[in-house]
């Protein structure tokens, strides 16, 4: 018996050329480390929509909820264009995430040394390496909450309403809080609770929840502060924790810090230690079968899955020092520069391969 099963979801364009890349390298570090790998392909997308007429067809869902984690690729593009809203390719990619319960995002903003001249961010600001971890919640506040439309003095208007359980924020503070004890101790906690109710719940919610973790450093900024923190002294931060909408900007944000979208990995956890694996980037319709398509946002979201579903934290190094070796000569021509050598996807999987 394997000790890990791992459910591919290589979805649409671009998606199978990376996914089989991310394998590769998977079945290395398994190699390396002494661990079994068995994998199983399920659809999800518009390959699935060809297949079955869905997006999210159920038997992907019970693929995927016995599991021990999901590594997905990227899905959509023109050919679903003109599906229904509810039937496109995306309608399956939030199935997903909402049939297997994914309330904690995870999103690093990693810049990698060799790769420090093609982030928007001055070198002297950046300072030594970057490494921030942003979690956000995924599956509450205004994005979920009470909506509608109605008439206020005769004119028409409409609502959204960002509400939080104290349930949720334990569970969203609790998953940054090990976080930051994984990495360096220290935590900031981003909210609005100059202005909002639902943010001064938050606040105290997570305030209480600091004294189960005595050695982590906490502190708080209001959402605006922050978005100016990150490009004005991104240094500062390691694990930020916020709610579902101010994590969307914010994780954006600090993404584009690192400069080159086929670089960033994310996951997305749910109670227990399950998750689905991606990289932030979508199918890229555009150089799809072409071979030129950067995997390591891939490989990289390989590295988070081995650390924080599959506990093996040595080989998620192994793979991201390894990723680190490889820019110094190497690049898709999406990051490449004078002075390095250009490769194709299959050939930037074999490097970071040998370089485990
Ligand atoms: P995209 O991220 O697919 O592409 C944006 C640009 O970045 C393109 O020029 C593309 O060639 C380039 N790019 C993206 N990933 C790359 C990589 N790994 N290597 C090299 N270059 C890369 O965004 P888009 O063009 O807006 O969307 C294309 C399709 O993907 C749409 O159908 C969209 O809905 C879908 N999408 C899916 C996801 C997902 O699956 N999570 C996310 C975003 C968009």
């Amino acid at each position: 018996m394997s000790d890990y099963k791992i459910v591919l979801l290589k979805g649409d364009g671009i998606g199978p050329e990376i996914v089989n890349q991310a394998v590769k390298v998977l079945d290395k570090t398994a190699e390396k480390f002494g661990f079994t790998v068995e994998y199983d392909e399920a659809l999800l997308g518009g390959c699935a929509i060809d297949a079955t007429g869905v997006p999210l067809p159920d038997e992907t869902v019970e693929k995927c909820k016995k599991a021990d984690s999901v590594l997905l690729g990227a899905v959509g593009g023109p050919k679903w264009d003109t599906q229904p809203g509810n039937n496109r390719p995306e309608a399956g990619l939030l199935g997903i995430r909402g049939a297997l319960g994914l309330f904690a995002n995870l999103r690093p903003a990693v810049i990698f040394e060799p790769l420090k001249g093609a982030s928007p961010i001055k070198d002297e600001i950046i300072g030594g390496a970057l490494d921030i971890m942003i979690v956000r919640e995924l599956t509450g506040g205004i994005y979920f909450g009470e909506k509608g439309r109605k008439e206020v003095n005769g004119n028409p208007a409409a609502y959204d309403t960002e509400m939080y359980s104290v349930p949720e924020i334990e569970r969203i503070a609790r998953v940054a809080f090990d976080l930051a004890m994984k990495r360096n101790k220290k935590l900031t906690s981003v909210d609005k609770a100059n202005v909002l109710e639902s943010s001064r719940l938050w606040r105290e919610t997570v305030i209480r929840i600091s004294k189960e973790y005595p050695e982590v450093e906490l502190n708080h900024l209001y959402v605006d502060n922050c978005a100016m923190q990150l490009v004005i002294n991104p240094g500062q931060f390691d694990v930020i924790v916020t709610s579902n909408i101010f994590g969307d900007i914010l994780s954006d944000e600090a993404s584009m810090i690192s400069g080159s979208i086929g670089m960033l990995a994310s996951a997305s956890l749910s109670e227990g230690k399950s998750g689905l694996y991606e990289p932030i980037h979508g199918s890229a319709p555009d150089i799809a079968g072409l071979g030129v398509a950067n995997p390591l946002a891939t490989i990289l979201s390989v590295a988070m899955m081995l650390r924080y579903s599959l506990d093996q934290p040595k080989a998620a190094d192994a793979i991201e020092n390894a990723v680190s070796t490889v820019l110094k000569e190497y690049r898709t021509p999406d990051i490449y520069a004078e002075g390095t050598k250009k490769v194709s996807t299959d050939e930037m999987g074999d490097l970071v391969c040998n370089a485990i």
